[in-house]
């Protein structure tokens, strides 16, 4: 008889630094007698969105969210288990995942790629999913109308909507904090967003038939990490305010990149440019979770895409490009019938090459992962349950000393106590 799995409570996932802050957990544990959630998502001291249990969070509740839990668990693609039969599998790269149909392009619509982050690849395809009728709507994120420092699920029906979603939130985001509530509607929809969050609905998926009913797609962006909110707020201190003094904060989009552009109630507005943001790692402010990422790049989405700048970051302002890869058929399908009714356009073709040059620093993260996550046993924390992605592949590819200097790196990062978090505290 196998042996029964560790049931861990929300506050060991948070406090070990294993919480990605998907919000699945507040939204599987449901709402009490008054109506009040049995589980809020509240910012802790370190600044990342965080469950808090505020009702009772009974025990098979508790063990439903430790099998869905993507701090937990994170599986890859395998042929045989896949909706596709292993005779019509993709290809499978052992860094860069499933792969169909590879190309370089952008929006074709101008305002949308010019409003977006990059290309405006995500926002035309989730304007192509809602006019071609194959979704109801687009589950993503946006900025959040109270305070506009914070991110938000966000539910979009139209265009406008979309728009409003579109560009990158590098704080803290919590999208499937209403997951369920969604999937009541009974609707069909496509998922957009980060390669955890996608595994939380894929691990949900196995307990909740309507996922594979009603989620029709699931897109992704590559995801270098989450900042945690304090990066935010540098900014908005940087400029002498306080976050109740914002009116509009875009991290970047309209042009490529483009600035950070912050604006206060008082009808002041600051940019910061992308290069600027990003210049000095020690104040990235990345999440610890973010740093034992074994998937950044979403093996389980149907389509992916990335930025293009080779070497990872943009020289200038210019014109947004995408790096798009189709994994599923039903990705394929989709990319291909939005390039044939332009809602994309592709530029020229994407190599292996290509991806490694403007996206290097995700590979190198995958070589890491096995020697880190050794570290975590070896200091007596929860290991999570990354399967089926490659890892050890990825892992042979480091020199015997650069496995060292990862092991060696977290094993400092940890006895410093970086994976530490404090549980958030209930306010009202
Ligand atoms: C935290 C973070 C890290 C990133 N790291 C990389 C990277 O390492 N390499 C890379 O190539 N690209 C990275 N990007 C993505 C990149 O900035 C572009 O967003 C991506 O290329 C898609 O461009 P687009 O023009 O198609 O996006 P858009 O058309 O502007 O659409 C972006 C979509 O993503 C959703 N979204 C934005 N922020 C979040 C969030 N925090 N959580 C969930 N959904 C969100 C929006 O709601 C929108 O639907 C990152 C983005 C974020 C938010
Ligand atoms: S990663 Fe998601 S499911 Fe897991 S504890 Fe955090 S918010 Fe909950
Ligand atoms: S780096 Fe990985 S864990 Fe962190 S936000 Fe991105 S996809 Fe999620």
């Amino acid at each position: 008889m196998g042996q029964e799995p560790t049931i861990h409570s929300l506050e060991t996932i948070v406090t070990q630094g294993l919480c990605i802050g998907c919000g699945l957990c507040k939204s599987l544990a449901g709402k009490d007698a008054n109506g009040a959630g049995n589980v809020r998502m509240v910012m802790n001291r370190e600044g990342g969105e965080r469950p808090l249990v505020t009702g009772t969070v009974d025990e098979p509740t508790l063990r439903l969210i430790n099998a869905v839990c993507p701090g937990l668990h994170v599986e890859g693609y395998v042929h045989e288990t896949s909706v596709e039969a292993a005779e019509d599998a993709p290809e499978l790269h052992p860094i860069w995942g499933p792969t169909r149909l590879m190309g370089t392009g952008h929006a074709t619509d101008p305002a949308v790629r010019f409003h977006a982050s990059s290309g405006g690849a995500l926002s035309a395809l989730s304007l192509y999913l809602l006019s071609s009728g194959r979704v109801d709507f687009i589950l993503h994120v946006a900025a959040s109308k109270l305070q506009p420092t914070r991110t938000v699920d966000h539910l979009s029906f139209d265009a406008a909507q979309v728009i409003e979603g579109s560009g990158s939130r590098y704080g803290p985001a919590a999208p499937l904090a209403d997951f369920k509530a969604v999937l009541d509607l009974g609707r069909p929809f496509a998922f957009v967003g980060k390669a955890c969050d996608i595994s939380a609905i894929r691990n949900y998926a196995k307990f909740d038939s309507r996922v594979d009913q009603l989620v029709k797609y699931t897109l992704n962006f590559y995801c270098g990490g989450v900042s945690e909110f304090g990066k935010t707020m540098d900014y908005v201190r940087k400029v002498g305010f306080s976050e109740r003094d914002i009116s509009h904060l875009r991290y970047r989009g309209d042009g490529c990149p483009g600035p950070m552009v912050m604006k206060t109630h008082s009808g002041k507005v600051f940019n910061f440019s992308y290069n600027e943001m990003w210049e000095d790692e020690a104040r990235w402010q990345l999440m610890f979770r973010c740093k034992i990422c074994p998937d950044s790049i979403g093996d389980l989405a149907d389509i992916t895409v990335a930025d293009v700048w080779p070497g990872g970051r943009p020289d200038t302002e210019g014109l947004g490009f995408n790096g798009f890869i189709a994994r599923t058929r039903r990705g394929q399908h989709l990319l291909e019938s939005a390039i044939v009714d332009r809602a994309i356009t592709i530029t020229e073709p994407l190599g292996y090459d290509g991806l490694e040059l403007a996206q290097g620093s995700h590979m190198y993260k995958k070589q890491s992962i096995t020697a880190r996550l050794a570290a975590m046993g070896d200091e007596g924390l929860i290991v999570p349950d990354f399967r089926d992605l490659r890892l050890d592949q990825a892992a042979a590819k480091l020199t015997e000393a650069e496995r060292e200097g990862n092991y060696d790196g977290m094993l400092s990062r940890l006895r410093a106590g970086d994976n530490v978090e404090n549980m958030p505290v209930a306010i009202g």
